[in-house]
């Protein structure tokens, strides 16, 4: 399954994020540790928004191929910095296809949306009205994907003025009771706010000095890396530490 990192801090290379550490992104993609769900590797293409210093509207760059075999991800990633970055890589659900648009992160104006893990009984589980879509989103869609349909949903409560805490969370209970046994890691920033759940997968996170990392695997070996319970939401901002709180889901719906 999919792995995916959020960071929200001073500016820093993408590089540095994705590339560099012990246990990067890139490692993850053909190494992962943590893998629940099934899948080995993180093959099926990978995607990178972030947020240069002083901008609300992240840039982004998505490939449908590893991310080890880019070689023009290297030299874009040394000279992007940025104080907002959402990278993600993507092990394709079954069923579903090997596309660039498929590759997270999804965005919207000043949004970057990722999902790790599967919606149970698709396309079916989301065919009822709480889930249903309207026919301008349908068509609007990235791709034909799970991942896209929760980011069309999250997307409309966003759009509506919803607290973004408060939107992730509704989302991730509204698809667990509509598709109980699906899989809903989400990761969801503007740049300001970096809101995260466990729900079926592995999650983490770090707080130095003066940033904020939430990512599926631990990127080094700092101590300071908590793992996130399944089950729990996280809301974490540049300054001050990350909230971790219970999902309003029964444990059995995730
Ligand atoms: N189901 C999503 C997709 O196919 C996410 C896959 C994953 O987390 N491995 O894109």
């Amino acid at each position: 399954m999919c792995r995916h990192l959020g960071y929200l801090g001073p500016p820093v290379s993408v590089a540095e994020l994705l590339l560099d550490p012990p246990h990067s992104l890139l490692r993850q993609s053909w190494a992962p540790v943590d893998m629940r769900g099934g899948g080995t590797v993180n093959a099926d293409g990978f995607g990178v928004g972030w947020y240069p210093q002083g901008q609300d509207i992240p840039l982004r760059y998505r490939r449908a191929v590893p991310m080890w075999t880019d070689t023009n991800l290297p030299g874009l990633a040394r000279s992007a910095r940025a104080t907002g970055v959402v990278g993600a890589v993507r092990s394709a659900t079954v069923g579903m296809p090997v596309v660039e648009t498929a590759c997270a992160p999804f965005t919207d104006g000043e949004w970057l949306f990722s999902h790790n893990g599967k919606v149970a009984g698709w396309p079916d589980a989301l065919a009822g009205p709480a889930t249903a879509l309207p026919v301008t989103d349908l068509l609007t869609l990235d791709a034909p994907t799970d991942s896209a349909v929760l980011w069309a949903l999250l997307r409309r409560r966003l759009r509506a003025g919803e607290d973004p805490a408060r939107a992730v969370a509704g989302l991730v209970a509204e698809v667990a009771d509509a598709a109980p046994g699906s899989r809903l890691n989400l990761l969801l920033t503007n740049g300001r706010v970096l809101v995260g759940t466990a729900a079926g997968h592995a999650l983490s996170v770090l707080r130095t000095a003066d940033a904020v990392l939430v990512s599926s695997e631990p990127c080094d070996d700092d101590p300071r890396w908590r793992a996130v319970p399944d089950g729990h939401l996280v809301v974490a901002g540049v300054s001050g530490e990350p909230s971790i709180t219970a999902l309003p889901v029964r444990g059995d719906h995730i």
